[in-house]
């Protein structure tokens, strides 16, 4: 054992000397050198991970797994997303801390325009940075001078824009053994050469292009195959995983995350038992939803795979599975064997899942002290506002306790493991406001946990909903939004989008029980051990009622020297400590910012980056300081970011509009109706552009902009397959109404602005 210790210090030195003597692109001798000495080492018996490691090794992109599970002794790398397996977004780096972290300044930063928003988190592998921008487009940069090595584009099939329900993000790519692995938001997965950006392969990971299908979530890599889901459960979309071999691309398998109609069999045998819990008279036609959008993990010590499912389709469960029923696997997080996709557990945390309650969001590893016993877990916060801990290895439920306000559930049956359902989360007689609202306590979002601390940092969002059914006239469109549900949201100054249901009662009628209205958002240093906040910072900021929509928590990242990074909506790169969160430093980068940052080590120096850019949707950045993404790199020094014409936001009291009011009111509602089903997923959250807002020019191109594309660029699909001259007209008959509803709204309230 001595000898082979000995061989093995010896040999990973050896390694490293080559490394960092030969960077020879792809050399032959080079790899013939690391093949005969793995060949001696698998000889002499010995570390097969080592051998693994020598036998792979690429000058780029070379993420293995024995690197991946000693991911801890090299802290100046991130390898995945989170940075580790792990998924902990979390570095071990302290060259920067609490003392000189006020020295922490501008270094480079590398400008890529943007539609709509970044929410990637990039990867940094032997001084080289990988990262995605929306639609799935690649970029490969010197991570320590930021400058562009290369960068692909997928050139995707622009008709996949009108049919998306949260615009043309993407989440980032993932690195494997010089490979660079990314989705496209046309559903496509692309295998690219990590050196040069060349398609190694690409596949079509999608089973029905009729459907509103497409991909915005990160692939994952689960022993030799890389795993991608999918979205589209606003529309039409079957939830499934499918995994590939990283090599050839060749499917290995695939897992369908709800049943189909019964009627035509079942794919695999889970999906049997899982049709038992779903009316037989459920909405089969219209996919039923589930899918895999965000959240997945690998453990390869334990070889299972986590995937985190999503919402119903539609999510009125009243309408999608009229009998009731848990409707498996909709909002569960799933362990499968990777070598078969079979299921080895499931929990479900939101069962006949009604308020949009995804769990896919992401999944984090990590080993606890519960009991005292250390439990190898996994942890999630979900949409619905509890924090839920699993034995990994299991499924056992050991843990879910509110990290926000609820009023869906009172509180989850520790013995059932189910949540106990309220009246206040039941709107299928009536509107009721309900928390959280579909927007979920937690999305995205990355959120962080510190090994150090052992405390999770979660980007918290407190934005109650009002939900109103709408079983009455409910009709599956396809290529719509077919919720079955209207949402309708307010702050403390009232509702924000007056139209946006019928026959609402009085917001004070709705919202009795409810002591704040103020929309908020929270960053919140979690316990998950006792569950509960260890301390909890308000970061709403300043919300302009005027914007009519709801600005978003952005993506946590923390390190072992007691730095909370995150980037806000304002502009501002904020680091808090993490024992109490008071707040150590501000950078303003004069871009907003929702992706999580990142950190790594070049040459002694520490660096951290993140990824700038929200534009129309979910930011008022954009009027701030221009639509223009770029990711930007700090380090210890002086320098301030440079900007780009900085203007601050003016509250402007809303002018008459010049439009006229003059549809008639068969247009009016006609366009209404179309709105809803088209529009108002984007355009009325904050996704896309407040309508009632837009230019004399744009309104005279708005059909040439729903009916030809010419907005395709900026994000706005082409409607004409769905939409009629005629239905182009009466939206923006609908638009006009709105615009001076808004404008008397104001009058009457005094000025809302
Ligand atoms: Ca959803």
């Amino acid at each position: 054992m001595l000898e082979t210790f000995a061989l093995r210090e010896y040999l990973s030195e050896m390694l490293k000397l080559c490394r960092a003597k030969y960077d020879v692109k792809g050399s032959r001798s080079i790899r013939i050198v690391h093949f005969v000495v793995a060949a001696i080492i698998c000889f002499l018996g010995w570390n097969h991970l080592v051998a693994e490691d020598l036998t792979n090794f690429q000058s780029s992109g070379n993420v293995t797994l024995k690197r991946l599970l000693e991911a801890d002794t090299e802290p100046g790398e991130w390898l995945t997303g989170g940075r580790d397996y792990q998924q902990t977004y979390y570095s071990p780096l302290t060259n920067i801390n609490k003392t000189n972290v006020k020295q922490l300044g501008y270094s480079w930063s590398y400008n890529i325009e943007f539609t709509t928003a970044f929410e990637a988190t990039p990867i940094v592998v032997d001084g080289v940075m990988y990262t995605s921008g929306n639609r799935g487009k690649v970029y490969s940069l010197d991570a320590k001078t930021g400058k562009l090595i290369w960068k692909f584009d997928p050139d995707i099939d622009l008709t996949v824009l009108s049919q998306l329900c949260c615009t043309d993000v993407n989440r980032g790519v993932v690195v494997w053994r010089g490979n660079v692995y990314v989705g496209s938001l046309d559903g496509y997965l692309y295998a690219l050469d990590a050196s040069t950006g060349a398609v190694l392969w690409k596949v079509d990971t999608i089973i029905d292009r009729a459907r509103a299908y497409s991909i915005t979530g990160v692939p994952y890599i689960a022993k030799n195959q890389v795993v991608i889901g999918n979205s589209g459960a606003e529309f039409d979309a079957r939830g499934y995983v499918t995994a590939y071999d990283t090599e050839t691309g060749k499917q290995a398998w695939r897992f369908y995350t709800v049943p189909g109609d019964p009627k035509n069999g079942f794919e695999h045998p889970e999906l049997k038992w899982a049709s038992k819990t779903w009316d037989p008279d459920s909405r089969w036609d219209m996919g039923l939803g589930g899918t895999v959008w965000d959240g997945m993990a690998y453990d390869p010590e334990l070889n299972l795979l986590y995937v985190g499912t999503g919402n119903g389709a539609p999510w009125n469960r009243n309408i999608r599975s009229p009998a009731g029923g848990d409707n498996l696997f909709l909002s569960s997080i799933l362990a499968l064997n990777p070598d078969n996709g079979r299921l080895i557990w499931h929990y479900q945390t939101t069962p006949g899942d009604t308020w949009d309650y995804t769990a896919a969001q992401k999944l984090v590893l990590a080993d606890l002290e519960i009991g005292k016993n250390i439990r190898q877990v996994i942890m999630q916060a979900p949409k619905n506002g509890f924090f839920y801990i699993l034995d990994r290895k299991s499924g056992e439920l050991l843990s879910a306790e509110p990290y926000a306000r609820i009023n869906w559930a009172s509180h989850v049956d520790m013995k059932t493991g189910r949540p106990v359902e309220t009246e206040q989360g039941d709107y299928s007689k009536e509107p009721k406001l309900v928390l959280p609202g579909p927007l979920g306590a937690h999305s995205w979002a990355p959120m962080s946990y510190n090994k150090k601390t052992a405390l999770v940092y979660i980007p918290v969002m407190d934005i109650p909903l009002v939900l109103s059914a709408q079983e009455q006239n409910f009709s599956y469109e396809r290529g719509q939004s077919n919720l079955g549900v209207t949402v309708t949201g307010f702050t403390a100054g009232g509702w924000l989008s007056q139209n946006a249901a019928p026959n609402l009662p009085t917001l004070d009628s709705l919202t009795a029980d409810l002591s704040d209205l103020q929309p908020r958002l929270f960053l919140t240093a979690w316990d998950p051990v006792i569950g509960r906040a260890v301390w909890r910072n308000d970061i709403t900021g300043e919300i302009d009622p005027s914007l009519e929509f709801y600005r978003r928590a952005g993506g946590v990242m923390t390190t072992a020297s007691g730095l909370v990074f995150q980037g806000g909506a304002d502009g501002f790169l904020r680091i808090y400590d993490a024992n109490n969160g008071s707040s150590l430093h501000s950078i303003n980068v004069g871009t907003s910012m929702l992706a999580a940052a990142m950190t790594y080590l070049i040459g002694g120096e520490q660096y951290v980056a993140i990824m700038a850019g929200v534009g129309d949707y979910d930011g008022y950045v954009d009027q701030l300081y221009g639509k223009k993404g770029r990711i930007v790199a700090f380090k210890l020094g002086e320098g301030e970011v440079p900007q780009r014409k900085p203007t601050q936001l003016t509250k402007t009291k809303i002018k008459a509009p010049t439009v006229k009011d003059d549809g008639t009111t068969e247009q009016i509602s006609h366009g209404e109706a179309l709105f809803r089903g088209h529009c108002a997923a984007c355009h009325s959250t904050g996704r896309a552009p407040d309508l009632t807002r837009i230019s004399e020019p744009t309104r005279a191109e708005f059909p040439d902009i729903v009916l030809k594309g010419i907005r395709a660029s900026r994000g706005m699909g082409n409607f004409s397959a769905l939409l009629s001259v005629e239905d182009a007209r009466d939206i923006l008959a609908y638009i006009n109404h709105l615009t001076w509803l808004k404008f008397q709204r104001q009058d009457a309230e005094g000025a809302v602005q």
